[in-house]
């Protein structure tokens, strides 16, 4: 893919430290929009999003204003001399965008992982300069995401962003769409000049829980956020649990702590290269181990075969899992991580256990 990502403090508005949308999660009336448009306005915000086509997962709920509501956001673009995004879906979408001027869009998270539906909106916006933010795939798929961003490079497009808005999962413990922070921070790795968003909103179901993930977004060195706001959350008539009052929003705004990727305070710069150095010794000695465990599996590869064996041992890798997660709660590492280590030496040992023999 090539890297042709113009950068989006240049996108032409407005963009403090980081990049930051708010707005309702659907445009419900135009007394809606000015509220809460001019809640944000107060606060300083210069975009506001709003869903005008609502992706619901069951038909009969509210899904969206349609056209209409492009009127409210367009009057308080003008009002409050804001920028406005919404979510478009197909070309007809892209096509009524155009018309009003809208200077944003974004592609939802039920949308990215259809190529059918990218490459229609993607043919839609040829020869226009239109800013367009991906969101993840519903799935942990991050060839989807790039797949939908370089279908977008394809038709000449610079001003593109990605947004992380968690993804799907059959144990909604905590959030309502996980996040899964490696997935954004590998698209980082691959396109590393594509503006990387967060939508906490989303991935957390719920206000509570949005200031954690936003300050986890700019530690991780996001270049913005999109948020959720509505004039009058309990009414709202979609994500009513997530979306914040303009209020709550900037005393949000007030409790964040912007990152910076580098520092040139002498203090940092000595300590941090010390640290390093002790890192890449730990790294060091970690690949040594993990080399002469995997040389201990293929002599019990041998071994195994020799006798007749299967190379899975249910009952011993049961142990093996209980015991280190347990030994690793004791370090103070967390289950997830120790599970996760060990699933990958195992798989490892088995595949060289079976090269072995
Ligand atoms: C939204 O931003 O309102 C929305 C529907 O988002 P997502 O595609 O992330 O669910
Ligand atoms: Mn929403």
């Amino acid at each position: 893919m090539n890297s042709s990502f113009i950068p989006i403090e240049q996108w032409g508005f407005p963009v403090r430290s980081v990049f930051i949308a708010a707005g309702p999660c659907s445009a419900e009336s135009r007394d809606q929009v000015m509220a809460t448009a001019r809640g944000l306005a107060e606060s300083g915000i210069s975009f506001l999003r709003a869903g005008i086509w609502k992706p619901r997962t069951y038909p009969g709920t509210f899904e969206g204003a349609g056209e209409e509501g492009l009127k409210w956001l367009t009057e308080a673009r003008d009002e409050f001399n804001m920028a406005i995004g919404v979510e478009v879906a197909n070309p007809e979408h892209v096509e009524i965008c155009l018309k009003h001027k809208v200077d944003v869009l974004w592609i939802g998270a039920r949308t990215t992982p259809n190529p059918f539906a990218i490459q229609a909106i993607a043919d839609a916006l040829k020869g226009t300069d239109m800013p367009v933010l991906i969101k993840n795939p519903i799935s942990p798929d991050i060839d989807l995401w790039l797949g939908a961003i370089e279908r977008m490079q394809n038709v000449g497009l610079t001003k593109i962003g990605a947004i992380h808005r968690g993804f799907s999962s059959s144990k909604k413990v905590l959030y309502r769409y996980a996040p899964n922070w490696k997935i954004p921070i590998e698209l980082k790795r691959r396109v590393p000049d594509v503006p990387l968003l967060c939508d906490p909103s989303h991935i957390c179901g719920k206000r509570e829980l949005i200031y954690s993930v936003a300050q986890e977004a700019l530690d991780l060195l996001f270049d913005g956020l999109m948020i959720e706001v509505h004039n009058n959350p309990p009414v709202a008539l979609s994500d009513s649990k997530q979306q914040f009052t303009p209020d709550e929003f900037l005393m949000l705004l007030k409790r964040l702590t912007m990152r910076d990727e580098i520092s040139d305070s002498d203090e940092y710069q000595t300590r941090i290269k010390e640290l390093r150095l002790e890192v890449d010794h730990v790294d060091d000695h970690i690949i040594k181990l993990l080399a002469k465990r995997m040389d201990i599996a293929r002599q019990m590869g041998v071994l195994k075969r020799r006798h007749n064996i299967s190379t899975l041992q249910p009952k011993r890798w049961e142990e093996i899992l209980e015991s280190r997660v347990n030994a690793g709660k004791e370090d103070n590492l967390s289950e997830d991580c120790v599970f996760q280590i060990f699933q990958s030496i195992h798989e490892e040992a088995i595949r060289q256990q079976e090269e072995e023999s």
